[in-house]
């Protein structure tokens, strides 16, 4: 089941991610980039299932994505009441990750809606780790804050950080332990796999961040 909704919401996500993936201050986008067929007005202009426009076939990848997500999350934690929240939490985290890889951005939207999501649902479930939760965002802004003052980040890695480190406050000590390392290990490679091929220039560490911490939650003892 978890793995029917995972695809199933990231059905709806590629849609999202063209018209989102713009500049900063930019509007979302009002047509398609490839073929530049208006998207029209209102919800219908948003929701769609499937690729993101109809002169384009491409929804494998980030439905097999959701899938994948959703089933490593049912089938490490079992039915324990967490498992819907971090599920739909998976959407906006996906929907980050997507948006990252084209152009580079977290909007901050998004990055409200993964902290909502999950951290609310949480803090009612396990309130006794609600202080251990934001004393971890809090070292984690602060640290991330001196990454991104060294150059290493953009400011949307900062943010997503200290959310994610919120998240996982609230899934003990390893969980948020792995989920705070691993994005380094994974960023790591992914810079050295780009050093090795010849391409320079920033890369997307969102999704670097995003998969560490569901490494994390995998992790986790519940
Ligand atoms: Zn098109």
């Amino acid at each position: 089941m978890a793995v029917v909704f995972g695809a199933a919401s990231a059905a709806f996500l590629p849609r999202l991610a063209h018209r989102l993936a713009v500049g900063f201050a930019d509007p979302p986008r009002a047509g398609c980039a490839d073929c530049l067929r208006p998207f029209g007005a209102g919800l219908p202009s948003w929701v769609r299932v499937g690729a993101a426009c109809s002169c384009s076939d491409a929804y494998g990848r980030p439905v097999i994505a959701g899938g994948m997500v959703a089933g490593v999350l049912a089938a490490t934690l079992g039915p324990v009441p967490e498992l819907p929240a971090y599920l739909l939490a998976a959407v906006p985290g996906l929907l980050l990750a997507m948006i990252d890889l084209r152009c580079l951005r977290l909007p901050d939207p998004l990055v409200g809606a993964l902290a909502v999501t999950a951290a609310g649902p949480l803090a009612v479930l396990r309130p006794g780790q609600i202080g251990v939760s934001l004393v971890a965002a809090v070292a984690v802004l602060i640290a991330y804050t001196i990454l991104f003052l060294l150059g290493g980040l953009g400011l949307g890695d900062v943010k997503l950080a200290a959310v994610l480190a919120l998240i996982l406050g609230f899934a003990g000590a390893p969980a948020l332990i792995v989920g705070l390392l691993a994005p380094h290990l994974i960023g790591g490679s992914a810079a050295l796999f780009r050093l090795v091929s010849g391409r320079r220039g920033p890369f997307a560490f969102g999704p670097a961040l995003l998969l560490g911490a569901l490494a994390g939650l995998a992790l986790q003892q519940s």
